[in-house]
Protein backbone atom coordinates (compact mmCIF):
# COMPACT_ATOMS: atom_id res chain seq x y z
CA UNK A 1 0.00 0.00 0.00
CA UNK A 2 1.53 3.09 -0.82
CA UNK A 3 1.47 6.02 1.64
CA UNK A 4 -1.49 8.05 -0.31
CA UNK A 5 -3.66 4.94 -0.22
CA UNK A 6 -2.88 4.39 3.48
CA UNK A 7 -4.06 7.85 4.04
CA UNK A 8 -7.31 7.90 2.31
CA UNK A 9 -8.17 4.74 4.15
CA UNK A 10 -7.40 6.56 7.41
CA UNK A 11 -9.07 9.53 6.55
CA UNK A 12 -12.50 7.53 6.42
CA UNK A 13 -12.41 7.07 9.96
CA UNK A 14 -12.96 10.33 10.80
CA UNK A 15 -16.05 10.95 12.39
CA UNK A 16 -16.56 7.59 13.36
CA UNK A 17 -17.85 7.06 16.79
CA UNK A 18 -15.59 4.81 19.78
CA UNK A 19 -17.30 2.30 21.71
CA UNK A 20 -21.57 3.75 22.89
CA UNK A 21 -22.03 6.97 24.60
CA UNK A 22 -20.96 5.89 28.58
CA UNK A 23 -22.98 7.19 31.29
CA UNK A 24 -20.95 8.12 34.62
CA UNK A 25 -21.63 5.83 37.38
CA UNK A 26 -22.25 8.79 39.90
CA UNK A 27 -23.86 11.84 39.50
CA UNK A 28 -21.15 14.90 40.22
CA UNK A 29 -20.85 14.74 43.86
CA UNK A 30 -19.22 16.60 47.23
CA UNK A 31 -17.44 13.79 48.68
CA UNK A 32 -15.85 13.26 45.39
CA UNK A 33 -15.27 16.92 44.89
CA UNK A 34 -13.76 16.86 48.57
CA UNK A 35 -11.34 14.25 48.38
CA UNK A 36 -10.31 15.29 44.75
CA UNK A 37 -9.29 18.78 46.08
CA UNK A 38 -7.87 16.68 48.93
CA UNK A 39 -5.37 14.89 46.51
CA UNK A 40 -4.07 18.04 44.59
CA UNK A 41 -4.23 20.20 47.05
CA UNK A 42 -7.04 22.67 46.12
CA UNK A 43 -8.19 24.82 48.53
CA UNK A 44 -10.50 26.88 46.65
CA UNK A 45 -14.06 26.78 49.08
CA UNK A 46 -15.96 27.57 46.18
CA UNK A 47 -15.69 23.51 45.66
CA UNK A 48 -16.16 22.82 49.53
CA UNK A 49 -17.55 25.26 51.40
CA UNK A 50 -21.27 25.53 50.97
CA UNK A 51 -22.01 28.88 52.81
CA UNK A 52 -18.80 30.66 51.12
CA UNK A 53 -20.25 28.82 47.48
CA UNK A 54 -23.90 30.21 48.18
CA UNK A 55 -22.54 33.66 48.66
CA UNK A 56 -20.55 33.85 45.42
CA UNK A 57 -21.57 34.05 41.88
CA UNK A 58 -21.91 30.49 41.26
CA UNK A 59 -25.14 30.29 44.23
CA UNK A 60 -23.67 26.97 45.21
CA UNK A 61 -21.02 24.28 45.29
CA UNK A 62 -19.32 23.46 41.87
CA UNK A 63 -17.03 21.41 41.00
CA UNK A 64 -12.94 21.87 39.46
CA UNK A 65 -13.37 21.98 36.07
CA UNK A 66 -10.13 20.10 35.73
CA UNK A 67 -12.15 17.26 37.58
CA UNK A 68 -13.89 16.41 34.32
CA UNK A 69 -12.85 12.83 33.43
CA UNK A 70 -12.76 11.25 37.09
CA UNK A 71 -16.38 11.64 36.70
CA UNK A 72 -16.45 9.09 34.05
CA UNK A 73 -13.87 7.22 34.92
CA UNK A 74 -14.65 3.02 34.40
CA UNK A 75 -13.81 2.18 37.95
CA UNK A 76 -11.02 -0.42 38.69
CA UNK A 77 -13.25 -3.00 37.98
CA UNK A 78 -15.85 -2.51 34.92
CA UNK A 79 -18.27 -4.70 33.82
CA UNK A 80 -17.39 -6.92 31.06
CA UNK A 81 -17.51 -5.91 28.04
CA UNK A 82 -19.71 -8.16 25.40
CA UNK A 83 -18.09 -10.17 23.07
CA UNK A 84 -18.30 -7.84 19.71
CA UNK A 85 -18.32 -9.93 16.05
CA UNK A 86 -16.31 -7.52 14.62
CA UNK A 87 -13.82 -4.60 16.45
CA UNK A 88 -14.31 -1.26 17.04
CA UNK A 89 -13.12 1.31 14.73
CA UNK A 90 -10.24 2.53 17.45
CA UNK A 91 -9.18 -0.91 17.23
CA UNK A 92 -9.00 -1.72 13.34
CA UNK A 93 -7.11 2.08 12.78
CA UNK A 94 -4.62 1.34 15.18
CA UNK A 95 -4.40 -2.05 13.08
CA UNK A 96 -4.12 -0.85 9.89
CA UNK A 97 -1.06 1.56 11.20
CA UNK A 98 0.41 -1.63 12.85
CA UNK A 99 0.38 -3.46 9.43
CA UNK A 100 2.25 -0.74 7.63
CA UNK A 101 4.84 -0.58 10.12
CA UNK A 102 3.43 2.37 12.74
CA UNK A 103 3.59 -0.36 15.31
CA UNK A 104 4.93 2.12 18.29
CA UNK A 105 2.45 4.74 20.12
CA UNK A 106 2.69 7.58 21.81
CA UNK A 107 -0.23 9.75 23.81
CA UNK A 108 0.83 13.19 22.96
CA UNK A 109 -1.36 16.26 24.10
CA UNK A 110 -5.04 16.76 25.87
CA UNK A 111 -7.12 19.69 25.78
CA UNK A 112 -10.17 20.38 27.52
CA UNK A 113 -12.91 23.04 26.85
CA UNK A 114 -15.87 23.82 29.24
CA UNK A 115 -18.68 25.06 28.15
CA UNK A 116 -20.26 25.13 32.07
CA UNK A 117 -18.97 24.89 35.58
CA UNK A 118 -20.75 21.67 37.17
CA UNK A 119 -22.78 21.17 40.15
CA UNK A 120 -23.50 18.18 42.38
CA UNK A 121 -26.39 16.52 40.70
CA UNK A 122 -25.29 16.73 37.23
CA UNK A 123 -24.80 13.14 35.45
CA UNK A 124 -22.71 13.37 32.75
CA UNK A 125 -22.33 11.09 29.39
CA UNK A 126 -19.22 11.02 27.93
CA UNK A 127 -18.83 9.29 23.88
CA UNK A 128 -15.81 9.41 21.76
CA UNK A 129 -15.10 9.58 18.04
CA UNK A 130 -12.17 9.75 16.20
CA UNK A 131 -11.79 13.50 15.02
CA UNK A 132 -8.85 13.82 13.04
CA UNK A 133 -6.05 11.72 11.34
CA UNK A 134 -3.03 13.45 10.27
CA UNK A 135 -1.19 12.57 7.09
CA UNK A 136 2.19 10.86 7.65
CA UNK A 137 4.38 13.34 9.90
CA UNK A 138 8.28 13.60 10.53
CA UNK A 139 9.20 14.01 14.27
CA UNK A 140 11.43 13.52 16.98
CA UNK A 141 10.33 10.24 17.62
CA UNK A 142 9.91 8.90 14.31
CA UNK A 143 7.53 8.80 11.14
CA UNK A 144 4.08 8.79 12.23
CA UNK A 145 0.47 9.49 12.20
CA UNK A 146 -1.63 11.94 15.03
CA UNK A 147 -4.94 10.19 15.60
CA UNK A 148 -7.01 12.93 17.57
CA UNK A 149 -10.10 11.35 19.44
CA UNK A 150 -13.00 13.78 20.73
CA UNK A 151 -14.62 13.19 23.57
CA UNK A 152 -17.89 15.08 23.91
CA UNK A 153 -19.53 15.53 27.51
CA UNK A 154 -23.29 16.13 28.05
CA UNK A 155 -25.13 16.16 30.86
CA UNK A 156 -28.46 15.05 32.23
CA UNK A 157 -30.31 17.06 29.54
CA UNK A 158 -28.11 16.35 26.60
CA UNK A 159 -26.56 19.71 26.79
CA UNK A 160 -22.96 19.74 26.04
CA UNK A 161 -20.70 20.58 29.10
CA UNK A 162 -17.27 19.86 28.21
CA UNK A 163 -15.36 18.43 25.48
CA UNK A 164 -11.53 17.25 25.14
CA UNK A 165 -9.60 16.44 22.56
CA UNK A 166 -7.18 13.66 23.22
CA UNK A 167 -4.17 13.06 20.64
CA UNK A 168 -1.94 10.17 19.78
CA UNK A 169 1.01 9.70 17.89
CA UNK A 170 1.49 6.32 15.56
CA UNK A 171 4.89 5.80 14.56
CA UNK A 172 8.10 3.52 13.31
CA UNK A 173 9.92 2.71 15.90
CA UNK A 174 13.70 3.58 15.10
CA UNK A 175 12.92 6.02 12.39
CA UNK A 176 13.00 9.07 14.79
CA UNK A 177 16.19 11.36 15.40
CA UNK A 178 16.74 10.69 19.02
CA UNK A 179 17.62 6.95 18.23
CA UNK A 180 19.97 4.93 21.43
CA UNK A 181 23.16 6.81 21.13
CA UNK A 182 26.05 4.04 20.23
CA UNK A 183 28.84 3.26 22.59
CA UNK A 184 31.01 6.13 20.47
CA UNK A 185 29.08 8.62 20.89
CA UNK A 186 29.15 8.41 24.59
CA UNK A 187 32.71 8.43 25.01
CA UNK A 188 33.01 11.11 22.62
CA UNK A 189 30.66 13.69 23.87
CA UNK A 190 31.39 16.13 26.76
CA UNK A 191 29.87 16.48 29.56
CA UNK A 192 27.69 19.76 29.60
CA UNK A 193 29.04 23.07 30.71
CA UNK A 194 28.05 24.50 34.05
CA UNK A 195 25.40 27.25 33.89
CA UNK A 196 27.61 30.23 34.74
CA UNK A 197 25.93 33.82 35.51
CA UNK A 198 26.33 36.57 36.58
CA UNK A 199 25.36 35.56 40.42
CA UNK A 200 27.35 31.90 40.37
CA UNK A 201 30.44 33.15 38.28
CA UNK A 202 32.41 33.49 41.93
CA UNK A 203 31.50 29.91 43.12
CA UNK A 204 33.01 28.31 39.63
CA UNK A 205 35.87 30.61 39.72
CA UNK A 206 36.41 29.65 42.93
CA UNK A 207 36.18 25.80 41.72
CA UNK A 208 39.04 26.43 38.91
CA UNK A 209 40.99 27.34 41.60
CA UNK A 210 39.86 24.37 44.11
CA UNK A 211 38.33 26.09 46.28
CA UNK A 212 34.38 25.76 47.14
CA UNK A 213 33.20 29.09 47.90
CA UNK A 214 29.88 29.21 49.85
CA UNK A 215 27.52 32.75 49.35
CA UNK A 216 27.46 34.63 53.29
CA UNK A 217 24.90 37.39 53.52
CA UNK A 218 26.88 40.52 54.50
CA UNK A 219 23.44 41.05 56.93
CA UNK A 220 22.66 37.92 58.54
CA UNK A 221 25.90 35.96 57.89
CA UNK A 222 23.67 33.41 56.83
CA UNK A 223 24.93 31.10 54.47
CA UNK A 224 22.84 29.95 51.12
CA UNK A 225 23.43 28.01 48.31
CA UNK A 226 22.82 27.70 45.36
CA UNK A 227 24.17 31.26 44.74
CA UNK A 228 21.56 33.61 43.97
CA UNK A 229 21.44 37.85 44.25
CA UNK A 230 19.33 38.06 47.81
CA UNK A 231 19.26 36.65 50.88
CA UNK A 232 16.16 34.69 51.37
CA UNK A 233 16.65 35.43 55.04
CA UNK A 234 16.43 38.81 55.24
CA UNK A 235 16.03 40.24 51.56
CA UNK A 236 19.78 41.71 52.02
CA UNK A 237 21.16 42.22 48.47
CA UNK A 238 24.82 42.35 49.94
CA UNK A 239 27.05 39.20 50.06
CA UNK A 240 30.43 37.84 50.36
CA UNK A 241 32.02 34.09 50.27
CA UNK A 242 33.36 31.93 52.81
CA UNK A 243 35.68 28.86 51.79
CA UNK A 244 34.30 26.00 53.05
CA UNK A 245 36.01 23.09 54.38
CA UNK A 246 35.08 20.66 51.82
CA UNK A 247 33.69 18.22 54.91
CA UNK A 248 30.34 17.23 55.05
CA UNK A 249 27.60 14.48 55.56
CA UNK A 250 25.29 12.78 53.47
CA UNK A 251 22.20 14.42 54.42
CA UNK A 252 20.08 12.44 51.49
CA UNK A 253 20.77 10.75 48.25
CA UNK A 254 19.62 9.39 45.30
CA UNK A 255 21.00 6.85 42.47
CA UNK A 256 20.10 7.46 38.89
CA UNK A 257 18.91 5.16 37.03
CA UNK A 258 17.35 6.64 33.60
CA UNK A 259 16.99 7.78 31.55
CA UNK A 260 20.55 7.31 30.91
CA UNK A 261 22.13 10.62 29.61
CA UNK A 262 25.35 10.45 27.77
CA UNK A 263 28.54 11.11 29.12
CA UNK A 264 27.27 9.97 32.62
CA UNK A 265 27.94 6.42 34.44
CA UNK A 266 24.86 4.41 35.31
CA UNK A 267 23.70 4.02 37.92
CA UNK A 268 24.81 7.38 38.99
CA UNK A 269 25.02 8.74 42.81
CA UNK A 270 23.91 11.86 43.81
CA UNK A 271 24.69 13.51 47.10
CA UNK A 272 22.38 16.30 49.04
CA UNK A 273 25.55 17.07 51.36
CA UNK A 274 25.22 18.65 54.22
CA UNK A 275 28.35 20.95 54.88
CA UNK A 276 30.04 21.40 57.99
CA UNK A 277 29.58 25.15 57.70
CA UNK A 278 25.32 24.34 57.92
CA UNK A 279 24.05 24.61 54.18
CA UNK A 280 23.27 22.00 51.55
CA UNK A 281 25.33 21.13 48.23
CA UNK A 282 24.03 18.61 45.55
CA UNK A 283 26.75 16.93 43.60
CA UNK A 284 28.05 13.61 42.40
CA UNK A 285 29.17 10.97 44.48
CA UNK A 286 32.36 9.07 43.45
CA UNK A 287 34.36 6.27 44.89
CA UNK A 288 31.53 3.54 46.39
CA UNK A 289 29.13 1.53 45.45
CA UNK A 290 25.74 2.76 45.23
CA UNK A 291 24.73 -0.30 47.70
CA UNK A 292 26.69 1.28 50.04
CA UNK A 293 26.12 4.99 50.53
CA UNK A 294 24.68 5.62 53.40
CA UNK A 295 23.04 8.75 55.36
CA UNK A 296 25.24 10.36 57.71
CA UNK A 297 28.38 9.16 56.11
CA UNK A 298 31.24 11.38 56.05
CA UNK A 299 32.10 13.01 52.60
CA UNK A 300 35.23 15.10 51.48
CA UNK A 301 34.90 17.24 48.55
CA UNK A 302 37.68 16.81 45.62
CA UNK A 303 37.75 18.32 42.37
CA UNK A 304 36.71 16.44 38.98
CA UNK A 305 39.36 17.45 36.20
CA UNK A 306 36.90 17.34 33.26
CA UNK A 307 37.54 16.81 29.54
CA UNK A 308 36.93 20.63 28.88
CA UNK A 309 39.58 22.14 31.40
CA UNK A 310 37.21 22.76 33.58
CA UNK A 311 37.08 21.95 37.36
CA UNK A 312 33.60 19.92 39.03
CA UNK A 313 33.37 19.83 42.72
CA UNK A 314 32.41 15.92 43.81
CA UNK A 315 32.04 13.91 47.12
CA UNK A 316 33.67 10.89 48.50
CA UNK A 317 33.24 9.20 51.52
CA UNK A 318 35.44 8.84 53.88
CA UNK A 319 36.01 6.82 57.32
CA UNK A 320 35.03 8.61 60.28
ZN1 LIG B 1 20.64 37.87 55.19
Amino acid sequence: MTPEELYEQLKAFEGQQVGQPTLARDPVNQPMIRHWCDAVDDRNPIYTDPDFAARSSHGGIVAPPTMLQAWVMRGLRPPEKPAVATPGPQLRIFQLLDDAGFTSVVATNCTQEYRRYLKPGDHLTVSMEIENVSEEKRTGLGDGHFITQRMLYLDQNGEEVAVMRFRLLKFKPGTGKRAAPKKADKAARPRPKPGITHDSGFFWDGVQEGKLLIQRCLSCQKLRHPPGPMCPNCQSLEWDSVEASGRGTIYSFVVMHHPPIPPFEYPNPIGLIELEEGTRFVSNLVGIDKDDIEVGMSVVCEFMDLENGRKLPVFRPVRD
